[in-house]
Formats: C-alpha cells, sequence, structure tokens
C-alpha cells in the first residue's frame, strides 16, 4: 500500500546516487498529476519529453528515479494514440526464435517477468495454443524445440513469489487436447499442439497511467493537451521546445539541456517540420489493427490460428508461409490480431475502412471457421502505425521493423541537444527507456545512476499476491453498500492504491438522482463511478470526457453505453470542470464518435 512516508523509491535514488534526488522528497504514490503550464514555463529541465505514449512516460520515470528534472509534454490525452491499441499482450518474444535472435528473446521474457513484477495487478499469465501441422516449420518437432529453447532461455526469470502469476513450462499437447482447447481447428494435417504461456494486460491504459503517476511522483512534470510545435535552437544546439497549449492556444516555451522526441508516429513530423533532421529517410510507417469481438471465442486460451495468404517474414530462418493470427480471450470478450496494411499512412488517418475491416474479418473466418464473426460482433477497432521498412509495392507484404532505434541527432545530423526513440513493442518500452536516459545522461554530462525501473513498483504495483489482495480488500468494504463486482473492478485496475479512488465517494458533490431535470435527462452516475470520475479529474489530469471514458475507467467494457450515460458523466465533469452547455454537448459527441464499432454504443435518444 502507498504510504505517507518518504517514498521507498527516493530512498533507492539516494542509496544509488549516494545523493538526495534533486527534488524534494514525495509521498509513495500519493501525488496527484497536476498540469503546471506556468511551472513548465519557469522551469529549466534536464530533459523534455514530446509524446507520452509508454515509451515517453517510461523515458520520464527512468529519469526521473535518476535523478533528472523532467518535463513531459503530450499532445492529446497520455497514451491515446499507439500506446492504447496493442493486442494487450507482453510479449516474451517466442516468435523471435524463428530469426534465431536468441539474445531477444531472452530479453523479451526478462521484460515479460518485469512487467509482472512491476504491475501484478494488471498484467497476468495467459496460455497459447499454437496447433502442430505436419513435420516441417508447422510441425511438433520444431515446435518442441521451440519450447526446449524458449524454456532454457527463460529459466533465470522464472521465480516469482505468486504461484498464480509464475509461468509453467511450454509443453506438446495431443490432438485431442488441441481439440478440446479449441473446437473447430482446421483439422487438415493436425498433429496437436503447443501450449506457451505469455502475458497479457488487463488494461493497458491504466498501466500507462501508472507509469505517469510513478514518474510524477519522482518528480517529473506532466502536460497533456500541451502540443510541441518546433524546437528552440541556438545556432545548432537545441535548448526545449515551443509549444502552444491545445485547449486554450497559449503558447509556451520549455527550456531543457535535452529533449526527447518519444512522438512514435509523428517522429519525423517532429523533427521534420522543425529543423529538416531526422530518421526520415528511412523510417516509413505502416497501418496495423485489432478487432473487439463481443463474445468469447475460446475461453481461457489464446489460440494461434493461421491466415490463409502466403506470407514470408523477410527475417525469419524458418519461415511458417503465413502470417500467424491471435484470437485472445480479453475481459468477457475476444482481441483479435493483428493485421497489417501495406500503405504509406499518415499518423492522423490511422483510422481502418469499411472495406480494410471486412477483408480481415474475412481473413479471420477462413483461418478459423468457427469464429464466425460478422461485422455486428465487432466492438472495437484498435488501429495503430508501425515502423515498416519501406515498400514500393501498394499491394506487397509488410515487413515490420523488428528493432527500436535510438537517433542521436548530434552523431546523426550535427543538431546537439535532440534524441529520437522510435520503439516497435509496447513489451520493450521499460528497457529501450533505459538505454534513452543513459544516453541522455551522457548527453547532459550528468552522472546518475543504474535504471531502478525493473525493480521499483508501478504505482498501484505494490501487491505480493493479487488473488488474496482482491479477496481480502473487497471484504473490506461491506458497510458501504458498495457492489461486489465494481468494487473488485476497482481494486483489479487500481491495485494497492485503490483506497485513493474510494476516497471520493465521501467527496461526491450532491447531484439529483436526475442530472438536469430535462426530459431526456441522465441518472447522476453510480457512487463507485462518480468516485472514480472524481480521482480521474483531480489526481490524473482528466480534461475530456473521452479521457474519462476510453482511458481513467472501464466504463466502456462494463455494460452497453448509450448517450444517456456519456451525458451522466460529462455532468458530473462539467461541475468540476466548468464547462457551458455547449462544451458538454461537444464532449458528448466527440466522445460517442470516437466509441467506434457497430456495437459499442448503443443507440438511445439524446
Ligand atoms: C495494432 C497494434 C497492435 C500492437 N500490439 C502489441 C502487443 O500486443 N504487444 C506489444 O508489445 N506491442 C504491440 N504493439 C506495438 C506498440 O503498441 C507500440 O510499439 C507502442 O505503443 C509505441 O509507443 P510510443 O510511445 O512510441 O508511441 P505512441 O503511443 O503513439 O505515443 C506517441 C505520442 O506522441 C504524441 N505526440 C506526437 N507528436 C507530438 C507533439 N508534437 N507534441 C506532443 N505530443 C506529441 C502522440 O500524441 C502520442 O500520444 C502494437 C501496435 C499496434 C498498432
Amino acid at each position: 500500500m502507498g504510504t505517507d512516508g518518504l517514498s521507498h523509491v527516493e530512498e533507492a535514488v539516494r542509496g544509488v546516487c549516494g545523493c538526495a534526488a534533486r527534488r524534494e522528497p514525495v509521498p509513495s504514490g500519493n501525488v496527484p498529476v497536476r498540469r503546471n503550464l506556468k511551472e513548465l514555463s519557469d522551469s529549466h529541465f534536464d530533459l523534455v519529453v514530446v509524446g507520452c505514449g509508454i515509451y515517453g512516460a517510461f523515458i520520464a520515470w527512468d529519469a526521473a528515479l535518476r535523478g533528472l528534472s523532467v518535463a513531459v509534454l503530450e499532445k492529446g490525452d497520455f497514451g491515446h494514440a499507439t500506446s492504447s491499441n496493442t493486442l494487450r499482450v507482453i510479449h516474451g518474444g517466442f516468435r523471435y526464435l524463428q530469426h534465431a535472435d536468441i539474445a531477444r528473446v531472452r530479453r523479451s521474457i526478462r521484460e515479460r517477468a518485469v512487467f509482472m513484477h512491476i504491475a501484478p495487478h494488471l498484467v497476468h499469465p495467459l496460455p497459447f495454443l499454437i496447433p502442430t501441422y505436419g513435420h516441417r516449420t508447422r510441425g511438433r518437432e520444431v515446435l518442441a524445440a521451440a519450447l526446449l529453447l524458449n524454456d532454457l532461455a527463460g529459466v533465470a526469470c522464472r521465480n516469482g513469489r505468486d504461484p498464480e502469476r509464475t509461468l509453467p513450462r511450454g509443453r506438446i499437447i495431443s490432438k485431442e487436447e488441441c481439440r478440446r482447447i479449441a473446437p473447430g481447428l482446421d483439422e487438415n494435417g493436425l498433429t496437436g499442439g503447443a501450449i506457451l504461456y505469455d502475458a497479457q494486460m488487463s488494461d493497458s491504459e491504466r498501466l500507462l497511467l501508472g507509469v505517469v503517476r510513478s514518474a510524477s511522483s519522482s518528480g517529473a512534470e506532466f502536460a497533456n493537451y500541451v502540443q510541441a510545435t518546433g524546437l528552440l535552437r541556438k545556432g545548432d544546439t537545441v535548448r526545449g521546445v515551443k509549444a502552444h497549449d491545445v485547449l486554450t492556444g497559449t503558447p509556451l516555451e520549455i527550456q531543457a539541456r535535452l529533449v526527447i522526441n518519444a512522438c512514435g508516429p509523428w517522429t519525423t513530423t517532429m523533427l521534420g517540420a522543425t529543423c529538416g533532421h531526422g530518421p526520415q529517410r528511412s523510417l516509413t510507417f505502416s497501418k496495423a489493427f485489432n478487432l473487439l469481438i463481443n463474445r468469447q471465442l475460446i475461453p481461457g486460451h489464446a489460440i494461434g490460428v493461421y491466415g490463409k495468404r502466403r506470407f514470408a517474414d523477410s527475417d525469419a530462418i524458418l519461415s511458417k508461409g503465413a502470417r500467424l493470427f491471435f484470437i485472445t480471450p480479453w475481459r468477457d470478450r475476444s482481441l483479435i490480431g493483428t493485421a497489417h496494411l501495406p500503405c504509406a499512412a499518415n499518423p492522423e488517418s490511422s483510422g481502418v475502412s469499411d472495406a480494410e475491416l471486412i477483408g480481415f474479418i474475412d481473413e479471420i473466418n477462413g483461418a478459423f471457421p468457427p469464429a464466425r464473426v460478422g461485422l455486428q460482433d465487432v466492438s472495437a477497432v484498435f488501429s495503430g502505425l508501425l515502423p515498416a521498412a519501406p515498400s514500393g509495392n501498394p499491394d506487397g507484404d509488410v515487413q515490420l521493423v523488428k528493432r527500436h532505434r535510438i537517433v542521436d541527432h548530434e552523431t546523426e545530423h550535427g543538431v546537439r541537444g535532440v534524441v529520437s526513440v522510435v520503439g516497435v513493442k509496447f513489451t520493450e518500452a521499460r528497457y529501450v527507456a533505459e538505454k534513452v536516459v543513459d544516453l541522455a545522461a551522457r548527453r547532459i554530462d550528468k552522472e546518475v545512476g543504474p535504471s531502478m525501473t525493473s525493480k521499483a513498483h508501478v504505482h498501484g504495483g505494490r501487491i505480493e499476491r493479487l488473488g488474496d489482495f482482491v479477496g481480502q480488500e473487497a471484504g473490506c468494504h461491506q458497510d458501504r453498500g458498495l457492489s461486489r463486482a465494481p468494487l473488485e473492478d476497482i481494486i483489479r485496475r487500481y491495485g494497492s492504491e485503490y483506497r485513493r479512488v474510494l476516497r471520493y465517494l465521501d467527496d461526491r458533490p450532491a447531484l439529483p438522482r436526475r442530472c438536469d431535470g430535462g426530459e431526456n435527462s441522465a441518472a447522476g452516475p453510480p457512487p463507485l463511478l462518480q468516485a472514480e470520475i472524481l480521482h480521474a479529474i483531480r489526481e490524473e489530469m482528466a480534461l475530456k470526457l473521452t479521457d474519462v471514458v476510453l482511458r481513467r475507467t472501464s466504463l466502456r467494457w462494463t455494460a452497453p453505453l448509450g448517450i444517456v450515460d456519456l451525458k451522466a458523466c460529462a455532468l458530473l465533469m462539467a461541475r468540476e470542470l466548468h464547462w457551458t452547455h455547449q462544451r458538454i454537448n461537444r464532449e458528448i459527441s466527440d466522445t460517442a464518435a470516437a466509441l467506434t464499432g457497430p456495437a459499442a454504443l448503443t443507440t438511445q435518444p439524446v
């Protein structure tokens, strides 16, 4: 649990660096993330990080823990872009065995173990079934050898304190067991299957927010809805960024010794528009997306199914001949992916067209006919851009870039004071952040200790045994008349910091049962949701209705969501943030538009 005493992290900083961190000691995990643009403009930071996807968030946390002063700017909400559109898998790197990249397999296994340790409430084991066919690259023998190698590579990471989160070894199963787990698999040449264990994020948005909160508690300054528009330069040296407040248009300048460009698909836009230098010559992106289906196709297991189209991974020494798609259980639904489209996509238009959606549905139904996915089953489409090798052929296969890039523009382009990072996996963000901060410290000539993000806990992650913790804590609030299921949901998503949300139960404004009394007025949200919304606004910088509905709460997934529900939440936010009627209506329509997917929003009269 969070304490009001000196943070363990601050103590660790003293231990590692032999000195106190630059900023005042802060209570562990108890510092709300405050948007203070004046502080941003008035201070001089070691680093300003542009972009707060998972890479920017981890860079900020790593740097702040090592005693650097950090500002983070995000043009939208934290994690609104690529980082909230993943398949939610923290990969142990099994697939890199086909590239014979054992070092990366080991690193991925380690990172998976780290995530399960630092955020035990949000990252959980998940068994994957890959069916085996014949005796070649999809055969039992090859998969058995791969499982053995994988187990050997991960030997050092297997021991966890919580047996619920210790990953068992992989194993080969019989045809019968395979059929039992996934009835309806293609029988042609089926010989059985390989079961291996990986990890899944139950709430990747909260994980990212947890990293933001941890970084903030270690002294990093954050501002969402602030867009960097240019670099502050003196000759060939960058001294910070020009920016503007997206909500008011107010310009500001942030001074820093080093700018870290962590803009994901906007990496080249950020650099190209400002100084004409960047990795743009060799960096292109392609579109990728997953589908969320409103039912669980295979409960308890993720399964791999081979696409019918031929595909050759140009880096694989053993090609499987087709893409392997995964159908994963997530909440009470299924996440299916990942589709890759060979298009020179622009980050502002990574949405998926009807034709692309239908094309992928056909591909999945072809690969696993019992899925019988129809358009009406799709509750959300998660799309984003991924670094890919440039392709001259618009109908050709997408070859994804396999490795992250850290570009030091001083050595590559002669521009001092700016470093770009281009990540390829959510899973690797913490590790890459460590490398970025190592480089940053060298560039600003500051001595720092080793990275500590693999040993600290993400905000809410101080839990030894999750099952016991949830059971005990859920039993502690019976006298408050809270329903068990939403309470458990809060405990699981906020982990050891969930009581910070409950505090707002006693701090709610008196809302009338029907919020505005009009004919189509909304009932006030349930008390626990009201508390969560207040917590989101006062502690986690939620400034728009989309911030609350899409990222701070699980509202989007727990019940059919209609306009009346959005209105109830918007009215509560309006009281806190002093919105006009016009603003309330705009927030509701923006949120309705953001809830993509034919089944995402039940139609109710406004
Ligand atoms: C469909 C899909 C499925 C995936 N599945 C997985 C998976 O299961 N497991 C896995 O490990 N990885 C997965 N990935 C990869 C993973 O999502 C990415 O590697 C990771 O999220 C990239 O994070 P990022 O921080 O670099 O980028 P982003 O999350 O895109 O963050 C960049 C941020 O920079 C901000 N920004 C841009 N320009 C500016 C500016 N001028 N000023 C201020 N802010 C700015 C943007 O608003 C954005 O929020 C998947 C990716 C996709 C697309």
